[in-house]
């Protein structure tokens, strides 16, 4: 059994549905995972900030723009009309559901219902049509076995137990559906992984199941060298290691929530990832071995970063310094993504803003601090083992004409981090796929 997941661009349309239909229907019984139609989530967040600013006109404005959508790509979807009939009445649901929230208080609870509506709409819709071709399809219900503790962690043994006890009622299913990102909390209310986190959902059955592999399914053909939003000619890469994957994921590759990869390391699941529009091609396979021998395999970016400055004269030969920088991040709860350390002083990068001005009084008391915001994260990734040689010289050459403000290696055998001023992102991606990929002494 694998777990198939789909992202919402390849639910995005009544052609694209069909098409995912057609393909789930091929592969034998398995799980399917699907996101929103692509652009619901964010209307869902729209229509919700709506209603925390109280204006409700706005709010049923957008509410039956999108109903009207749904109507549109329901009217196109079946065949049959006691299949459209039984769409509409579900979505019909899920939308006076939605306008019931515009009457009393809106808090985080309510908003994360109607956030659920988006996942609940596309497999409602999608196990329609397999019915429809004949496809004996089980829906299984992730508000009844996707739930997280009381730290906002998955909680896996409730997970495992509930989903087995699900399969186990429907042993004659040809195929089990369920809805990404969406979930329940340790107090059971309503909640979700976070955008994106339909990824997470995949991996997280994939692991609790043991399946045999967990694919994603999306609209491009795998993890590509750079980001295609900016970079032309970019290329899938068609193996990684669950390492290099993270990397990539955290630090900006969009295609791969960057939660999905430990469930399935752990479990030591592979993860492929594959185009619902060139359902043929290899994608990227990701797992636990290492391949490439010292080459530099993709590059991404990370955007809106901060770099803090902290030095001080005492920091010669001290000890301590470092914990008593480090410590103030942890008060605040504000994770760092790169160091950089020389005798008198250290930089450091954070992405969460959030309590920069009590972050930047407290280091105040270590010593000098300067600040550097709207920075990115250039993280160049591969099998860079520290033994193999010459990696490190063709990133930097690559980047020689422009200014670099911090430096990171050493820290894994699979990544290089370098930080750039935001105006020089897109120019520092294209002269890395030129010089590392696209040029003669590509690895
Ligand atoms: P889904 O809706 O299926 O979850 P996403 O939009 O989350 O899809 O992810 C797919 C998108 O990720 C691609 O369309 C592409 O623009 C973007 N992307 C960014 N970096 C990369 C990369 N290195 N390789 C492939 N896609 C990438
Ligand atoms: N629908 C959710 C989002 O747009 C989850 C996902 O697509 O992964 O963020
Ligand atoms: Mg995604």
């Amino acid at each position: 059994m694998k777990v198939l997941k789909f992202g919402g661009t390849s639910v995005g349309s009544a052609q694209r549905m069909k098409e995912v239909a057609g393909l789930v229907a091929s592969r034998g019984k398995n799980i399917v995972v699907l996101s929103a139609m692509s652009g619901t989530t964010n209307t869902l967040v729209e229509i919700s900030e709506y209603l925390y600013k109280k204006n409700v006109d706005g709010a049923k404005e957008t509410v039956n723009q999108l109903e009207a959508k749904y109507r549109r790509i329901i009217d196109e979807l079946y065949s049959l009309p006691g299949s459209k009939d039984k769409a509409m009445d579900e979505i019909k649901g899920c939308f006076n559901y939605i306008r019931s929230f515009s009457k009393d208080l809106f808090t985080l609870f309510e908003e994360k219902e109607i956030l659920a509506q988006g996942e609940l709409m596309s497999t409602a819709m999608m196990t329609i049509l397999l019915q429809e071709m004949g496809i004996k399809v089980v829906a299984l219900p992730a508000l009844d076995f996707m739930r997280t503790d009381k730290n906002g962690e998955p909680d896996s043994g409730y997970i495992r137990q509930k989903l087995t006890a699900l399969l186990d009622k429907f042993p004659d299913a040809d195929l089990y559906i369920t809805q990404g990102y969406i979930c329940r909390n340790a107090y059971g209310e309503v909640d979700n992984l976070k955008r994106g986190g339909s990824d997470y959902t995949a991996s997280l059955i994939g692991a609790a199941l043991n399946v045999d592999e967990i694919e994603i399914w999306t609209d491009i053909d795998g993890m590509h060298n750079n980001d295609p939003r900016f970079v032309e000619n970019t290329a899938p890469v068609h193996e990684l290691h669950f390492e290099e994957a993270a990397e990539l994921a955290y630090f900006g590759a969009k295609i791969l929530h960057p939660t999905c990869i430990l469930p399935a390391k752990l479990n030591n699941i592979p993860v492929r990832l594959l185009n619902t529009m060139q359902p043929d091609a290899p994608g990227t396979l990701i797992y636990n071995t290492v391949s490439g021998n010292g080459c530099i395999k993709a590059v991404a970016a990370k955007d809106n970063i901060t770099a803090i400055k902290i030095k001080s004269g005492r920091m010669l030969l001290a000890y301590g310094f470092l914990r008593k920088v480090f410590e103030v991040f942890e008060t605040y709860q504000t994770p760092i993504d790169m160091i950089a350390t020389s005798e008198v002083g250290v930089s450091l990068t954070i992405d969460d803003e959030r309590n920069l001005s009590r972050i930047l009084d407290d280091l105040r008391k270590f010593g000098t601090v300067t600040i550097d915001r709207d920075m990115v994260i250039i993280c160049i990734v591969g099998d860079l083992e520290w033994q193999n040689k010459g990696f490190e010289a063709k990133a930097l050459d690559a980047l020689r004409e422009l200014p670099i403000r911090m430096i990171s290696y050493g820290g894994s055998n699979y990544n290089i981090s370098l930080l750039v001023r935001k105006e020089d992102k897109v120019k520092a991606l294209n002269l890395l796929s030129e010089h590392l990929f696209n040029s003669d002494s590509k690895d």
